[in-house]
């Protein structure tokens, strides 16, 4: 059906509007077709298969896929690892009416570390991908929200709050005298 070979491109939209990167024609129509590309490497190296959008210019007929696809396909490899995808956790932050900012600061992920799981930059990693999991849970996300002053961690041990940083005390039955640089 398409005469040219499909793509990978960057070059989609101005304003919202499909441009084809090959003659600058607005006039794109979108099909949708399962993509199969392999993730991996060695013997965890798989083949993963989505249905994106892709792009066929009605004037030269160059095809191809977009961000779109990009984001699809990663969500495929989210799905694959068993991780939450970038959209779910943009969803579970924009559920709880947060920003990036206040979400960070909530729960102390970075927010640049944040940025690049929502844009699918990177991938979380499995703990904090249970982290994420937890605090789908509203009152989890609520108990970290309320949490102040001094809380207990282990025995002998606890850790105050100071002007937002972590001050750990020093345990019980830890050395009296501490060397002096
Ligand atoms: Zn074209």
């Amino acid at each position: 059906m398409d005469k040219n070979l499909e793509q990978d491109s960057q070059e989609t939209n101005q304003d919202g509007i499909f441009i084809c990167p090959e003659c600058g024609s607005k006039n794109i129509n979108t099909h949708l077709k399962n993509h199969s590309f392999k993730y991996g490497i060695g013997d965890d190296k798989v083949k993963l298969s989505t249905e994106v959008p892709v792009r066929i210019c009605g004037d030269c007929s160059f095809s191809y896929r977009d961000h779109a696809a990009e984001v699809l396909c990663h969500d495929a490899v989210c799905r694959h690892l068993g991780v939450m995808s970038p959209s779910e956790i943009k969803a579970l932050r924009k559920s709880n009416k947060l920003t990036q900012s206040q979400f960070s600061e909530i729960t102390k992920l970075g927010e640049a570390t944040l940025s690049r799981w929502e844009r699918g930059i990177v991938i979380q990693n499995e703990a904090y991908n249970n982290y994420l999991y937890l605090l789908k849970l509203p009152l989890n996300l609520e108990r970290i929200r309320n949490r102040s002053g001094s809380i207990e961690v282990t025995e002998g041990q606890s850790i105050k709050q100071h002007e937002g940083k972590l001050i750990r005390c020093v345990p019980v039955g830890s050395p009296r005298f501490l060397a002096v640089k």
